[in-house]
Parts: structure tokens; sequence; C-alpha cells
């Protein structure tokens, strides 16, 4: 069964209440979430299941569930798994989370100074990337600093904007990342704005003013391919 995914919504939840709809294999289903499945560059979620009984188990890592739109909540092996329809509470790692939204949002500011499509990307807790598909020579670290920087400090808010599937096939220069999908499904598309820097379909969490992610260091930029010139940046 789909899962109401609450971090779409408001990414700054770190608590929610919810019932269990499905529990097998090191994993349960509940009908809400706040936890983000691995998807899009991003990875799943961690933090911790609290039952009614006061038990707190850690929750190793959130995955896309085989039902489109539901989500699977992994536990450590052989923790006990909660029972079909029990009231449960989620709490995320907040730390981690918060800090792959800073970095998420900052290559969306970061892939409107460098104007090449995008071949690929990955965010962790302590540094992300972008490949890019340029020229390794109009690629300068202080230049891509200093310009993102530079963005970031204009400290504008992040919108979420929905347009049909037809609005964004009529767009195709929306889509810069040519290795990930839009995130599709009912017929609408899920965009994120940052007005004046970026507009581009993205199901990730974000932070809500672009100042959040303070600022940025470039600390390598390496050749991984003919078409994958690899930026890579940490919170500074
Ligand atoms: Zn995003």
């Amino acid at each position: 069964m789909p899962t109401e995914l609450l971090f779409r919504d408001d990414a700054y939840l770190k608590t929610a209440s919810a019932h269990v709809t499905a529990a097998r294999d090191g994993g349960f289903e509940v009908d809400r979430t706040i936890f983000y499945p691995l998807g899009g560059g991003q990875p799943g979620d961690i933090g911790w299941l609290m039952r009614a009984n006061g038990e707190r188990i850690p929750i190793i890592d959130t995955r896309k569930g085989d039902v489109p739109g539901s989500v699977r909540h992994i536990l450590a092996p052989g923790t006990t798994l909660p029972e079909p329809g029990e009231a449960v509470s989620l709490e995320l790692d907040w730390e981690r989370r918060y800090a792959l939204m800073r970095l998420h949002t900052a290559l969306h500011v970061m892939s409107s100074v460098v104007v090449a499509p995008v071949t690929g990307g990955n965010i962790a807790p302590d540094k992300a990337r972008l490949d890019f598909d340029i020229d390794m020579t109009l690629l300068d670290a202080a230049k891509i600093e200093h310009g993102t920087n530079e963005l970031i400090a204009r400290a504008v808010a992040t919108e979420t904007v929905w347009i049909t599937d037809e609005e964004l096939d009529a767009r195709p220069e929306l889509v810069k990342t040519m290795s990930v999908q839009p995130p599709r499904g009912a017929g609408r598309v899920r965009l994120l704005k940052i007005p004046g820097i970026d507009l581009q379909p993205c199901g990730g969490t974000h932070v809500k003013n672009i100042a959040e992610i303070g600022g940025i260091r470039v600390v390598r930029i390496r050749n991984e391919g003919k078409r994958n010139k690899r930026v890579e940046i940490v919170l500074a």
C-alpha cells in the first residue's frame, strides 16, 4: 500500500506517528512517513522506530518498496519486527538528514554556476558531488566555489512547484540531470524552484532558504570519464 510522504510537504518534520501496514524480511512499511527512501542521488534516511512498549529500534536504511509509492524502513538484522496495525512513532536522525538537505540544495545552486549537462550526482552526509559533461579546462574550483557562495548569500527562499507531465515534456530544458529521470507519478512532476537561480524536477528534501546552506568549499575536481567531470563539495 502506498505510503503518505510527509517529507514532500514538510522536510523539517523530525518525528511522526504512524501505523504499521506491513512487516517482513527485516523491514516494515507504514501508512505515513518522514523517512526519505534512497533515490535521485540522496541516501535513505536513518533514525529510530518507537514502539508503544517503549522499545526504540534503530532504522538503518530506507528504500522504495515493491509497490509504487510504498516505503520500506530497514531494521538492523535480528531485530524484532513491529506488528501490522501497530501504532508506532518514527524519529529521524535529524543531524544527518539536515546535512543532506543542505548539501542537496547546495548542488542545485552549483548546477546554475557550472553551465553544462549533469551526467551524475551523489549526496552523502559529509560531501556531495555532481558530474558534468564539460571540458576539464572549463572547471575552476575557486570560481565555482566563489560563484556558488555568492548565490547562497542571496538568501532566497526555495519553493516546491508542481507541473503536469505534459508541461514537463514541453520544457525539456528543465531536465538538467540526464542520468536521473524526473519523479513522475499521477500525471504530475515536482520541481524545486530557487527563484532566479535554479528550476528543475526533484523529489528530494531541501532547505527552506538557501542561506541555511551557509557556504560550500570545492574539495576536488576530477576526470571520471569522457562525459563525467566530477566536482565534489563539502559544507564550509
Ligand atoms: Zn533536489
